[in-house]
This record gives C-alpha cells, structure tokens and sequence, in this order.
C-alpha cells in the first residue's frame, strides 16, 4: 500500500496551491521542499518580497515629489533602508507562515529535504543533513519551478552583479545600476532602486522592453518610466561585465553588431528571463522527458511520459507566472480526484506592478495581425477619465480589442494606475466568450478608473462619450 495518493515535489505557488487542492478533494498528500519555508520563489523571493520593495519605495517616491502639489506639506522624506528591507521580510514571513498553517490545516505532511523522483511511485527524500528516506504514493507532481537565467560570461555574485534575488538584498542605494533585460523582473526592480535614489540604465536586446506585450503599451510605458528617471538601451546587448574594485564596466554592444561602449555601474542586475529548475530532480534515471528548452514534457492533462508522475507550473511550457503554477495545480488536483481540470490559456492575465501598473490579458495586435484575424480596436486615455484627474493618475490607456466580425473580445491591454486590477472584468468577461458591447453596455461605478476600459470596449463597437 502507498503511503499516500499524492507526493507534490516543490512548494511554490503551483505545488501548495496543488497540495491544497488534493487535500480537499480527499486525498493524502505530502508536499517536499527543499528550502527552509514554504512558498517557494514567489512567496520568498519572487512576487510577495518585489512587491513589498514596489510599494515602499512608490510611497517614498510619492512623499517627496507628489504631495506638495496636493497641498501636503511634510519634511524632504529620509531613507531607512534597512527598516524597510525589515517590513520586506515581515511581508515574507507572514506569507510563507500562512503556507505553513495552511498545510496544517488541510492535514497535508510537509516532508523537508530534496526530492528525488526514483520511479513510478517513489520518491526519495534527502534532508540537509544528508539523511534519506524514501516516500510511497499512487502519483507524482512535479512542481519544482525555476531558476535565474544566467548571461554567459557574466557571473552574478549577488553583491555588484546581482540576480533579482540579489537585488532584494541590497544593503545600500547604489549610485549607478545597469539593467541586463528589459522584461518585467528588471523594469519593476529598476524601477524600485531608480525611486530609492539610482540612476538607472535598462539594456535591451529587443528594440521594444516587455518583450511579447502589445507594441502600444511598449512605447507607452517606455515613455513613463524615461519620464521617471530610467534610461533605455535599447537593441543592445551586454557581452561583458569587469569589477574594477567597488565599480563596474559594463561592455554594451548593439544587438546587430558594432561599436561597443563601456558604462560604469555599482550594481548590474541581470534580468534575462528564468529557466526551468530540474537539478536533483534524477528526471533521467526516472525515464522522464524534457523537451529542448530543459521543460518537463506534459500532455494535456499535465501528465509526464511516465504514468502516475504530473508536472505544473515554471517547469513546464507555459508563462512562467505565479497564477498560471497555481490553475495548473488546481487543475492537476482535480485530474487526479477524478474530475476535470482545466486551464484556459488564452486568458491568463499578466501584469507588471509599476506605477502605473501595466496589464494584459488574451491577444496583442502584433498577434492578431500575424494570425490574420480581422480585429476592431478601441482606445481610451486615463487622462479623459474624472477619477484619474482627481487621483493625479492620467498617465496610460486602455486598449480593447474584439473580433471585427463576432465582436468578441480577443484581448485587453491597460497602462495605468490599478491596471493590474481592472484587467480582471475583462479576463472575467473573455471567459464568457462576451462582446466589446457587452462590456461597453455593463453600467460601471462613476467615478473610477474602470470607466476607462467601459470606454475603451465602446469604442470598439460605437463611440466613447468622453472622447
Ligand atoms: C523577482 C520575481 C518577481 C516575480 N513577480 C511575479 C509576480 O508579480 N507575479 C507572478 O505571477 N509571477 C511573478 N514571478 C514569477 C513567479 O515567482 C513564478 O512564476 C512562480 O513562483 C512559479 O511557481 P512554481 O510553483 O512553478 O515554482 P516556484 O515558486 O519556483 O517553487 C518551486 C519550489 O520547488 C522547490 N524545489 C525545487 N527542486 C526541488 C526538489 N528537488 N525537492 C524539493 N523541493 C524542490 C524550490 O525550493 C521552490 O520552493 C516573479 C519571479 C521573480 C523571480
């Protein structure tokens, strides 16, 4: 007899979220991991530390520059780094705690150390002090994330050349830093040490920043964030990086070829994207398949080339976001119980947690063009919406996009403050197969930010009123 119906390698947003899953569904489950707390990178050092540094350093940012205008007079505020790495880790330690009562609570057996997948049905437990024991369960999820992708040539001691765990840590502001990457880990930590005080340089090798999200909000948000203080290099490549004592030459060279040229930095962050984590794992010796990017191979249903083993979230094909592990793991829990799980991929929602927020969800119209489908757009700016003036918020817009001839909604794309909210009646509203008319016609509360996408959706298919 097997110990138990579910073993949950990794903890992460997708693993716990999977493990609570099964729980409620009736099965026994264990969850393994390696780290000391639970939650994995999002919880620890992901989502939930960033977005603790995202809103201090906003409300800093604010204190100093915003509120005079408002007719708030307060002393030119002071940094206390230190306390504010503090409540970081105050936000940290509540979650991963949560996680911890959370497992309790659903009677699921935390078991720490490294798993090893030693074949259909077992897996190996390794703790710290280098004891082993080996578990018996009917399935197997794999749920064991991602890592840092590492910028050849360029060795990130997480002191001056940092990842964005380093960056989390840093002790105090640097004066200069480089960004390697202009994706959404490196334009929201640049933009947490950029308002703390950093002058900050954003190398891109793409010549638009945020990669696969619409061209609009690309050229958008770039204007925004240059408006803030950062700067852009764009279609450039960094090849190298040299410590000369405290500082640092960052060789830059254009992404097609050129003259390369140097800028000095005290902090360069590496920011190129992540990758899938399966060290340890022993997927070879278990006959489990990766496909050519180190991905565990799935099919639909989440399962591996082997049966009784599943794998979700970071380490499968996919965005690598949060949400997305967590569905997965719903879904998986429910595939197992005997139900059906599923993910709906055209609607997974993705925000990037500046000021202004920046948010998206279903097609771009870089994507509706190249797969030929006839499309209506329409548009609306912050800067015509009542709340957004009163708020000193009218940086952004919203953009809908339906099918010319259906007019369904096929995608959303909102820059603004609260976009990472507001996205959500749209997500909501796609998952229903709704019309540009059906959210134009929805009465929303006046005044809020979130007439700006009412507007938006009746400008695709009549007018808005207020431009
Ligand atoms: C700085 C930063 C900010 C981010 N911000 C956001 C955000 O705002 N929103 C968002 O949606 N996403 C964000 N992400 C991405 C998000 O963190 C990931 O998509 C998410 O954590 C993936 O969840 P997961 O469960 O697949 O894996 P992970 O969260 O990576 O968890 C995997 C766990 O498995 C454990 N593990 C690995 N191997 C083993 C083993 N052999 N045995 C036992 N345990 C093992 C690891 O220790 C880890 O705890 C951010 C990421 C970073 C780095």
């Amino acid at each position: 007899m097997a110990q138990y119906d579910l073993i949950v390698i990794g903890t992460g947003p997708g693993g716990y979220v999977c493990a609570i899953k099964a729980a409620q569904l009736g099965l026994k489950t264990a969850v393994v991991e390696k780290r000391a707390t639970l939650g994995g990178t999002c919880l620890n050092i992901g989502c939930i530390p960033s977005k603790a540094m995202l809103h201090s350093s906003e409300m800093f940012h604010e204190s100093g520059h915003s509120f005079e205008k408002m007719g708030i007079k307060v002393a030119k505020p002071k940094l206390d780094l230190s306390a504010m790495m503090a409540n970081k880790q105050e936000v940290v330690d509540a979650n991963v705690n949560g996680i911890s009562f959370l497992m309790k609570k659903n009677k699921i057996d935390v078991h720490h150390g490294t798993g090893k997948v030693l074949g259909q049905g077992k897996v190996e437990v390794t703790s710290e002090d280098g004891k082993s024991s080996t578990l018996e369960t009917k399935n197997i999820v794999i749920a064991t994330g991602s890592d840092v992708m590492p910028l050849p040539g360029v060795e990130v001691d997480e002191k001056q050349i940092v990842s964005s765990t380093g960056a989390l840590e840093l002790e105090k502001v640097p004066g200069k830093m480089v960004v390697v990457g202009g994706g959404v880990i490196g334009l929201e930590l640049g933009s947490v040490w950029s308002r703390l005080g950093a002058e900050v340089t954003v190398v891109e090798f793409m010549d638009k920043i945020l990669g696969p999200m619409d061209g609009d909000v690309s050229k958008q948000f770039q204007r925004i964030l240059k408006k803030q203080g950062l700067e852009f290099k764009l279609s450039s490549k960094v090849t190298g990086v040299e410590k000369k004592g405290k500082s640092l030459n960052v060789t830059v060279e254009p992404a097609a070829g050129g003259d390369a040229e140097v800028l000095q930095a005290d902090i360069v962050l590496v920011s190129i994207g992540r990758k899938p984590y399966t060290e340890g794992l022993g997927l070879d010796a278990a006959g489990v398949a990766t496909d050519d990017r180190g991905r565990v191979k799935i099919d639909a249903h989440y399962k591996t080339n082997v049966d009784g083993i599943y794998a979700i979230g970071d380490v499968v094909v996919g965005p690598m976001l949060a949400h997305k592990a967590e569905d997965e793991g719903v879904a998986v829990a429910e595939i197992l119980a005997g139900q059906a799980g599923h993910v709906n991929y055209d609607v997974i929602p993705n925000v990037v947690y500046t000021q202004p927020e920046v948010a998206s969800v279903g097609k771009t119209e870089e994507e509706l063009k190249a797969a030929g489908i006839n499309y209506k757009t329409g548009k609306f700016a912050f800067s015509a919406n009542g709340r957004a003036r009163a708020m000193n918020a009218t940086d952004g817009f919203v953009k809908v996009l339906a099918d010319a001839e259906t007019d369904r909604v096929l995608g959303a794309h909102i820059v603004g403050f609260g976009a990472g909210d507001m996205i959500h009646e749209v997500a909501v509203l796609m998952e229903f197969g709704g019309s540009s008319e059906d959210l134009g016609r929805t009465c929303h509360a006046h005044p809020t930010m979130s007439e700006a996408v009412k507007e938006a959706a009746m400008g695709v298919f009549a007018k808005p009123i207020h431009s």
